[in-house]
């Protein structure tokens, strides 16, 4: 009787101790989380999340004693050049859609969070995206602006003087109309090939964004930092929990 006692006793801890590792990785990343969006809206775009799912979302960051962090504090941060916050987080939006500053930074601004949008250039003005007017509202507005190239075609099915061009003439233009320097990146469909992170750095971007899911470390390369990509809930608040939590466990496996 005494030893099944024991065992129980045994038992109980055991369970106890795996629930609280599992709570921890619930609430607090390991790494910092680079959240990527696309559109904000009620249409049917697999790569649109409905307005009040990102109200949640965001209500669950600002809740949970998150900050959401600018591009710049990022890089210094993972450069160890400055101290990020106790649980820093950062959210971004690709392609520049309309909805990011008609839907999106209303609710970004309730909650005292603040984003960036990379911009396709050639698509700016076009039926759902973004304006240049709009774009240097989103700018005032505490919102980093950034580079998804021109054309939005993958830079790794382009010659290496085509993706040049890609890279240098859209941080130019976005410059020009924005009178502040843009030196982020985020590769159209995720695509990249490490020969682009020199050209990268001699023309001034200081990091690029990714497709690869996980978290982002000190050792993370600048250029290939790594996202959560957000996906329409499907059960709720329970799924974005679970997409943070899910990259909590790769990183600490090192997947
Ligand atoms: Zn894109």
């Amino acid at each position: 009787m005494k030893r099944y006692r024991k065992l129980l006793f045994c038992l109980t801890g055991l369970v106890i101790t795996m629930i609280g590792f599992a709570w921890f990785l619930f609430v607090t990343p390991i790494g910092v989380p680079i959240l990527m969006y696309h559109k904000i809206s009620n249409d049917d775009n697999i790569y649109s999340i409905r307005p009040e799912s990102f109200d949640r979302q965001m209500q669950y960051l600002a809740e949970n004693g998150f900050t959401a962090v600018s591009l710049p504090q990022l890089a210094d941060g993972l450069a160890g050049k400055s101290v990020l916050p106790a649980k820093p987080v950062v959210i971004t939006f690709d392609d520049g859609y309309e909805d990011n500053f008609s839907t999106a930074l209303p609710i970004l601004e309730k909650y005292g969070l603040r984003a960036a949008v990379f911009i396709a250039v050639n698509k700016v003005g076009q039926p759902g995206y973004l304006s240049w007017e709009q774009i240097q509202a989103l700018q005032a507005r505490n919102t980093d602006i950034g580079s998804h190239t021109l054309s939005h075609t993958a830079l790794t099915t382009l010659s290496p003087a085509q993706w040049e061009q890609e890279i240098k003439k859209s941080k130019l233009e976005l410059e020009q109309r924005l009178r502040k320097p843009v030196t982020f990146l985020a590769y159209p469909h995720g695509q990249f090939s490490p020969a682009m992170f020199d050209y990268l750095k001699r023309v001034g971007y200081t990091g690029a964004f990714s497709g690869i899911t996980g978290l982002n470390f000190q050792d993370t390369n600048q250029y290939e930092l790594k996202r959560i990509s957000i996906f329409g809930p499907t059960l709720g608040l329970w799924s974005f929990r679970l997409q943070l939590a899910k990259s909590n466990i790769e990183s600490l496996m090192g997947i």
